[in-house]
């Protein structure tokens, strides 16, 4: 007998490169970490906390800090160690196996992965040839779903669907809908006011990406406070250590100086677009999040991604086929996607022979 689950040993290992690149354009964090006074304000609080003791089972003052950023009431906030958990707990609470969990592809690789290791019936939805929503099909394979899980802006593609169109979906849905949110504050679009009228919403968010804050490991969900209590039993208790509970507090508290980077990063995101476009071959995909997808018409992507690579300059490239031939890169400072820009042209000019 196997000693592990066959819906497990069916996954491949989580792998991204982490290391050994000057300019790291592959996970979209935030290129700017933590202002340093609010790093020391963090250090401070945390050096009179009670560190034997067990953290905050409610996180009470987070959530509050939470509820005023996101409008949005302190019942209806569940607040997990990285918005990865909260996709976790979500599923561990809706899903049995078997059951059918709706995605689409290209999308955001855990969902699978968590529905693989429930055992859950997966069902992927091609995005269409522009990486858009296909609304109806997505519609037709939700109908029996337990749940539907998708991010808008989506990761790797950027690309967005419309408020309405969300709510067509959850109108159509049995299941629960799971929009996940992550990229918000660079599409600046919610489908939060539709969670009043349909209970079977829930929206994902995260702090690593705008809030800088990816390596302290901090998101949370939005919902109606029903499913939120649901959501929280399958959670495992004290999941948000003090030190993230205090930072996240500190953060949020102090929103306005940490995400002070986001029009600097959309203003990059589409400059990068517009210098991509116009290098013969490189075809880049409209974005309403911190990063650009972009293919590679006929020349190799791994063997652009390696040269980049060789000059210390890391981006994303991806093995399922349909993006073969695209790489994909996170906005960083002017500076570095000055260079990232700089060496790419001059990368792909070489390979085309014309330098
Ligand atoms: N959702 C999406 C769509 C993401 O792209 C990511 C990070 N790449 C996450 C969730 C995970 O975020 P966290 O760091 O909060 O676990």
């Amino acid at each position: 007998m196997s000693l592990i689950k066959e819906s497990v040993l069916a996954l491949n290992e989580y792998r991204v490169t982490q290391h050994g690149a000057r300019i790291k354009l592959n996970q979209n964090e935030s290129p700017y970490t933590i202002p340093e006074e609010l790093r020391v304000q963090i250090i401070d609080r945390l050096s009179k906390v009670s560190w034997n003791r067990y953290p905050s089972l409610d996180s009470a003052p987070l959530a509050d800090a939470i509820a005023g950023y996101s409008q949005f009431p302190v019942s209806g906030i569940s607040i997990g160690n990285g918005s990865n958990e909260m996709i976790q707990s979500i599923m561990l609470a809706a899903c049995d196996t078997r059951d059918r969990v709706v995605v689409v592809t290209p999308g955001f690789s855990i969902y699978p992965r968590v529905a693989g290791v429930i055992g859950a019936d997966l069902c992927s939805v091609p995005l269409d040839q522009d990486f858009h929503f296909d609304i109806p099909a997505l519609i037709d394979a939700s109908s029996n779903a337990r749940l539907v899980i998708f991010s808008s802006p989506n990761n790797p593609t950027g690309t967005a669907i419309d408020v309405d169109m969300i709510e067509e979906i959850v109108r159509n849905v049995q299941g629960l809908l799971v929009v996940d949110e992550a990229y918000y504050e660079f599409s600046r679009v919610t489908a939060r006011c539709l969670i009043k009228k349909y209970p079977n919403l829930v929206i994902i968010r995260t702090m690593s990406k705008a809030f800088s804050m990816a390596g302290l490991r901090l998101g949370y969900v939005l919902g109606q406070p029903e499913v939120i209590r649901a959501i929280n039993r399958a959670k495992l208790p004290f999941s948000v250590d003090i030190f993230t509970q205090l930072a996240g507090e500190v953060l949020m508290e102090n929103a306005g100086m940490v995400i002070k980077h986001v029009d600097e990063i959309i203003n990059e995101r589409e400059r990068i677009f517009l210098e991509l476009d116009i290098i013969r071959g490189v075809i880049p995909v409209p974005s309403s999040t911190n990063f650009i997808l972009f293919e590679l018409e006929d020349i190799d992507a791994r063997e652009i991604y390696e040269a980049l690579f060789n000059e210390g300059i890391l981006v994303r490239v991806f093995n399922d086929e349909r993006l073969k031939k695209f790489l994909r890169v996170t906005t960083g400072t002017p500076r570095e996607n000055d260079i990232f820009l700089e060496r790419i042209k001059s990368i792909i000019g070489r390979k085309r022979g014309e330098i």
